[in-house]
């Protein structure tokens, strides 16, 4: 049976370079959006993390007839009330880069002292068959705090910025085997894996006609 092939939904180098990390060692063949230059850019039309990963697994599956993973992550603030959540990518309007959206989270909590600054990262991830039918679906969260100078060069979005109170660091000051152990995106796929191996089990050992 040719190895199973599982395709990333997704055009953001930083999760494919963590999604492709952590999937490695499940004998799986990754497999990238550049080889489907005609695949749809989805709208990120959901209101909920959940629906923008169900949107991207299914659309962009039933446009390649792969088994796809879609995902969609962000930072939820608590003291904006779960702010940029969703909107994340976006939260500094049309043109946003990294760069814009952490200076307009920073403004956006000025005046907020440490102890109110809890945030969590949130991944959500979908699994669709090559007829677009979600298959698995699992959410992983990661705590930290917000904090106003930036630190580190490693990850990608508001890493520099989230800081993880146990080890005095943020998410751009640890080394990525470090983050790839306890981010939100390393704990949903912890999650899928059992699921993935099951349906794996499945396709290679076929229920009898
Ligand atoms: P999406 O591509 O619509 O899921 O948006 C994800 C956005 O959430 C990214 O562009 C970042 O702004 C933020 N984000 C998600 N995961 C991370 C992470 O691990 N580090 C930093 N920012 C993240």
């Amino acid at each position: 049976m040719p190895p199973f092939e599982l395709l990333l939904a997704t055009r953001n180098p930083g999760k494919r370079r963590e999604l492709e990390k952590l999937l490695q060692p499940l004998g799986i063949r990754v497999i990238g959006l550049e080889q489907f230059p005609d695949a749809p850019v989805v709208e990120e039309t959901g209101e909920t993390f959940a629906d923008n990963a169900r949107l991207k697994a299914a659309q962009i599956a039933r446009a390649t007839g792969h088994w796809t993973l879609g995902e969609d992550s962000g930072l939820m603030v608590d003291a904006l009330g779960g702010r940029p959540g969703p909107r994340s990518a976006r939260y500094s309007g049309p043109d946003a880069t990294d760069e814009r959206n952490n200076a307009k989270l920073i403004e956006e909590l000025a005046g907020i002292p440490a102890e109110r600054r809890g945030a969590q990262y949130v991944c959500h991830i979908a699994v669709a068959d090559p007829e677009g039918r979600i298959r698995i679906e699992v959410q992983g969260r990661c705590r930290g705090r917000i904090i106003d100078t930036p630190r580190g060069t490693h990850g990608f979005g508001y890493d520099p910025h989230f800081l993880i109170p146990e080890y005095h660091k943020t998410f751009g000051e640890l080394a990525p085997v470090v983050k790839n152990n306890i981010s939100h995106r390393a704990r949903a796929l912890q999650r899928l894996l059992p699921q993935l191996q099951r349906l794996l089990a499945e396709r290679s050992d076929p229920p009898e006609q």
